[in-house]
C-alpha cells in the first residue's frame, strides 16, 4: 500500500522545500508527493484545477492525504475534491495538519505503507514533538502500559538524540511489520509510545547517551527486535560526516597523501583575512538587501561545488555541502545579522560579527560534533563576507605551494590544479574529504606536516614530495633546479606513459606482466578501458549493494556485471564476492554492532553466514562467466574451510547454469597474514591469489587503515608485509598466479619489488594504470629479485624505501 501526498501551498518554492526536507526522511524510499502550488514559480496563490491534477497524480489507488497551508489553500482544497469522481474522492483525506511537520511525519507513515486515514492521523499529531518540548500540552495518546511480548533496551548515541532522522529510520523499520513495538524513555519517566509514530517518538525528547526501553509483541516480534537493536548499534544508519567527526591530529612526521611532486611559491591562507569595514550602514533596508544577495550568490556557488564534486569525485564526498548550504538559511544566522543591521551595523559587520558569536556558541559546547560544526559556520560565514566585499577567497586564488593548517572541502573543491602545484597541511589526515578530493584533482598533498609549516613566509619557494610525504622549505639554487627538472621529467613522464598505455607492459627482459584495473563502478570500467587496462583484477561488488533497502536480485547483477564487461570489450573481469561487514553495514542486514569490526564478521565470513546472498551473487558471476572470461574470488579468507565452503556454494550455481565456458577462474584475496602463511595449503583449491595489501598492512602491523593516527605505522613497504607477500609467493609455486590490488601496486616503486618477490601481475585504479605500466617497463627480473632479497633483511619501512634512493 502506498499513499500519496499533495502539499497544497501558496507558494512554490516553499512547497517544494518542504517536499525535499520530507524527502530527506524517506532515507531513499520513494513515495508519490505531488506539489499544487502558487500560480507560477513566483506568484502566490492556489488553484483548485492544480489541485485536481496533483490528487489524480498521487493518488495510485491506494488514496492520497493533501496537506495545506493558509487561508484559501484550505478552500481550493475542498473545491478541487468537489471536481474530483466519486469513486476518487473517497479516497481522499484533506488533512488539517501543519504543513511542513505534518508533511515529515506523513511521508514516514506513508512510506511505511500506513492506510490513508492513518497517515492523516499520524500527521494530525505532528505538533506533539515541538509541544512537548516547549512545556504545551500535548494530549496524551500514548498508553502506559507496555505490551506482552519481547522486551530490550539500547542507547541512542546519536549526536543529537533520536532526532528527526534517525527516528524516520526507526519508523522505517518498525512499519509494515508484522509486530507491535513500543518504546519509553525512562529518563523522562515517558508513558509507552508506538514507535511507529514519528510524532510521538518526537515527544520522548530521547537525547544522546539516553537509554530506551522497547517491547515487541506479534508474529514478528524476534525478527523486528533483532532489526531494531541492531540499526540502533549502527547509530541509525546516520553516517559519520554527521556523528563526531575524528579530531585533527598533529602527525610523528609529514604523510605523503596524494602522490606527485610540486615546487613554487609559498601561498599561505592566512593571508587572505579580511578586513570588516566598520562604516554606519544608512540605509538598513539597502544592506539587508545586499546581504541577502550575497547569500543567494553563495547558495549557488556551493550548489555548482557539490554538482561538481559528486561528478568528480562522489556521491558521498559531495554530500559534505549539504550542511554548508543549511547554513545559509539558518534563523540563527540570518536573524542575528539582521537585527544588527537594524541598528545601524553594515551589512558586512553586522554578518562577521553574527558569523562569530554563532560559531562562538557552537565551540563553546561540550560535544566535538557541535565544535566541528563551528569551523562549517566560519567557512561559510567567510564565503558570504568575501562575496559581500568582493574579495577573492584565499585558496581560490593560490597558486604555488598551498600551505594551511588545513582546508575545508569547501575550500579543496576549489583549487585549481593548474595552479596549485602542491598542498602541504600542518595537520589533516590522508582519508580526510578534503585529502580525498585533492587526491581526485592530482595534486600532490602533505598531511601532518606540523605546526612549523605556518611560519613559512609567503613567497619563499617550497618543493613538495607528496609520494614520499618529504617537503624542502628554500631549498639552495641547485637543489631547487634539481627539483624542478624532476617536476619537468615527472611531467614528461607521464604524458609519455599515457601515449604507450595501451601497449603490454614487458620487463627489460622480456616478462611480460598484466596491468589491470581496480573498478568501483560501471564508470570505472570505462575509465579502465580508456586508460589501457589489461585486464579487470578487482571489480569490489560492494557499489550494488551499498545504501539499498534489498539486496539486488540475480538478473540486476548479472545487468550490472555486464555492462562492465562489455565496456572491458572482452578483457577478462576478476569479481570480487561482497566484501561488507560491522564496518560498512547492509541496511538489508541486521549485523550487529561488533566492537572491533576489521576483526569481526565481514568477507567471506559474512557472506558464508547469508548463503542465500552469496549463492545468488555466485549465480549472477556464473551466468556471466557462459559469456565472457570470468575470474571470482573471495575476500578475507582465513582458512582452507571457509574457501571450500565457498567453492561448494559457487559449484552449485555452476550446475545450475549448466555447462560452461573453459575459462572461469577462482581465486581469493590474500588480506589476513594467516593466508599468506599458509598459502601452500591454499594453492591446490584456486587458480589464483589476489593479495590486498590495504587489509594485509593494517591486519600486519596492527594498525587500522581508517585511523590516521597510526597512519604512519601501517606502511605496506614494512618488511614484515613484503615477508607476508613472499610467502603467497612461494606458496603458490607456479600451481596458482599471484597478483596485487592494494594501492601499494600503485607505488611506482613497488613494481620493481613485487615483481622481485614473485608476483605475477598488478591491479591499480584506473588513472594509476599507464605510469604503473611505464614502472613495470623500467624492471630488470634478476636486478628486481636482488631488490626484493635486500628488502627482506631490511629492519624498517624507511631501510627499503632508502634502497631507492
Ligand atoms: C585490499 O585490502 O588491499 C583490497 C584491495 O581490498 P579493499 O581495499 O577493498 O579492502
Ligand atoms: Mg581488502
Amino acid at each position: 500500500m502506498t499513499v500519496g501526498l499533495v502539499v497544497v501551498s501558496h507558494s512554490r518554492p516553499l512547497a517544494e522545500a518542504a517536499v525535499d526536507l520530507a524527502q530527506e526522511m524517506l532515507h531513499g524510499k520513494q513515495i508519490p508527493i505531488e506539489v499544487a502550488a502558487g500560480l507560477d514559480e513566483r506568484t502566490f496563490g492556489t488553484d483548485a484545477v492544480a489541485i485536481v491534477d496533483a490528487i489524480t497524480a498521487a493518488d495510485h489507488g491506494d488514496g492520497a492525504v493533501v496537506l495545506m497551508d493558509l487561508g484559501s489553500a484550505v478552500l481550493s482544497a475542498e473545491l478541487a475534491l468537489e471536481l474530483l469522481d466519486d469513486e476518487v474522492r473517497e479516497r481522499v483525506v484533506l488533512c488539517p495538519a501543519p504543513l511542513v511537520e505534518g508533511l515529515v511525519v506523513a511521508a514516514v507513515a506513508a512510506g511505511g505503507g500506513a492506510p490513508a486515514a492513518e497517515v492523516a492521523a499520524e500527521a494530525s499529531g505532528a505538533l506533539a514533538g515541538k509541544l512537548a518540548q516547549l512545556g504545551g500540552d500535548v494530549e496524551q495518546a500514548a498508553t502506559d502500559t507496555a505490551v506482552e511480548g519481547l522486551s530490550a533496551k539500547f542507547v541512542v548515541v546519536n549526536p543529537h538524540g533520536l532526532h528527526a532522522r534517525p527516528a524516520a529510520r526507526l519508523v522505517q523499520e518498525v512499519r509494515g511489520r508484522d509486530a507491535e513495538v513500543r518504546i519509553r524513555n525512562p529518563r523522562t519517566g515517558s508513558a509507552w509510545i508506538d514507535a511507529a509514530s514519528l510524532s510521538k517518538i518526537a515527544t520522548l525528547g530521547v537525547r544522546s547517551g539516553d537509554e530506551v526501553d522497547v517491547q515487541v509483541s506479534g508474529p514478528q516480534a524476534a525478527d523486528v527486535l533483532e532489526h531494531i537493536l541492531a540499526l540502533a548499534a549502527r547509530h541509525f544508519d546516520e553516517t559519520p560526516s554527521t556523528s563526531t567527526p575524528p579530531e585533527p591530529l598533529a602527525k610523528g612526521r609529514p604523510i605523503g597523501a596524494g602522490p606527485g611532486l610540486g615546487i613554487g611559491p609559498a601561498w599561505s591562507v592566512r593571508a587572505g583575512t579580511v578586513e570588516v569595514p566598520g562604516h554606519r550602514g544608512e540605509d538598513p533596508a539597502a544592506e539587508w538587501r545586499s546581504l541577502t544577495a550575497a547569500v543567494d550568490d553563495v547558495r549557488t556557488a556551493i550548489a555548482d561545488v557539490r554538482a561538481h564534486t559528486a561528478r568528480a569525485v562522489g556521491e558521498a564526498e559531495a554530500s559534505i555541502f549539504d550542511a554548508h548550504a543549511l547554513l545559509l538559511d539558518d534563523d540563527a544566522l540570518l536573524g542575528a545579522a539582521k537585527n544588527r543591521i537594524e541598528k545601524g551595523h553594515n551589512a558586512a559587520a553586522a554578518w562577521a560579527a553574527a558569523v562569530s558569536e554563532v560559531a562562538d556558541q557552537f565551540a563553546a559546547v561540550d560535544d566535538a560534533y557541535l565544535q566541528a560544526r563551528a569551523d562549517d559556520v566560519r567557512a561559510v560565514g567567510d564565503q558570504v563576507l568575501r562575496t559581500l566585499l568582493g574579495h577573492v577567497a584565499p585558496t581560490a586564488a593560490a597558486t604555488g605551494v598551498l600551505v594551511a593548517a588545513d582546508l575545508s572541502p569547501a575550500e579543496a573543491a576549489e583549487l585549481d590544479p593548474t595552479q596549485v602545484a602542491a598542498v602541504l597541511l600542518a595537520f589533516g589526515s590522508a582519508t580526510a574529504h578534503n585529502v580525498i578530493l585533492l587526491r581526485a584533482k592530482g595534486i600532490p598533498v602533505i598531511v601532518g606536516a606540523g605546526r612549523a609549516v605556518l611560519a613559512i613566509a609567503d613567497g619563499t619557494t617550497v618543493a613538495v614530495d607528496g609520494t614520499r610525504g618529504e617537503y624542502l622549505v628554500d631549498p639552495p639554487d641547485d637543489v631547487r633546479r634539481e627539483f624542478e627538472a624532476r617536476v619537468a621529467a615527472a611531467a614528461q613522464q607521464h604524458r609519455e606513459a599515457v601515449t604507450r598505455t595501451r601497449e603490454p607492459a614487458i620487463t627489460r627482459d622480456g616478462v611480460t606482466v598484466k596491468v589491470g584495473a581496480n573498478i568501483g563502478s560501471v564508470d570505472d570500467a570505462r575509465a579502465a578501458a580508456s586508460q589501457g587496462a589489461d585486464f579487470a583484477g578487482l571489480v569490489r561488488t560492494e557499489f550494488l549493494f551499498l545504501g539499498r533497502e534489498q539486496a539486488p536480485d540475480v538478473d540486476e547483477q548479472l545487468a550490472v556485471y555486464r555492462k562492465i564487461a562489455e565496456s572491458l570489450e572482452g578483457r577478462r573481469i576478476t569479481l570480487r564476492t561482497l566484501d561488507v561487514g560491522g564496518d560498512k553495514p547492509l541496511a538489508f542486514l541486521p549485523t550487529p554492532a561488533e566492537p572491533n569490526p576489521y576483526l569481526g564478521v565481514r568477507g567471506i565470513r559474512l557472506a558464508l553466514a547469508h548463503s542465500q546472498l552469496l549463492s545468488d551473487q555466485l549465480l549472477a558471476m556464473a551466468r556471466l562467466s557462459r559469456h565472457t572470461p570470468v575470474s571470482i574470488m573471495f575476500p578475507m579468507v582465513s582458512t582452507v574451510d571457509e574457501l571450500l565452503a565457498a567453492r561448494r556454494v559457487l559449484d552449485d550455481a555452476l550446475r545450475r547454469v549448466g555447462p560452461q565456458a573453459a575459462d572461469l577462474q577462482v581465486g581469493m584475496m590474500v588480506e589476513v597474514p594467516a593466508a599468506a602463511l599458509k598459502a601452500a595449503a591454499f594453492a591446490p583449491h584456486v587458480d589464483f591469489f589476489s593479495i590486498g595489501t590495504n587489509d594485509l598492512t593494517q591486519y600486519t602491523m596492527a594498525a587500522d587503515r581508517n585511523n590516521d593516527a597510526v597512519a604512519s605505522l601501517g606502511d605496506a613497504f614494512d618488511p614484515a608485509v613484503l615477508h607476508l607477500v613472499r610467502s603467497t609467493c612461494q606458496g603458490a609455486a607456479g600451481r596458482a598466479s599471484v597478483s596485487v590490488c592494494g594501492e601499494f601496486a600503485a607505488d611506482n616503486r613497488a613494481a620493481a619489488l613485487l615483481l622481485g618477490l614473485g608476483v605475477d601481475a598488478l591491479s591499480v585504479t584506473p588513472p594509476a594504470i599507464p605510469a604503473t605500466k611505464d614502472a613495470v617497463r623500467a624492471v630488470d627480473s634478476g636486478e628486481a629479485r636482488q631488490l626484493a632479497a635486500a628488502a627482506l633483511s631490511a629492519a624498517d619501512a624507511a631501510a627499503v624505501r632508502s634502497q631507492f634512493g
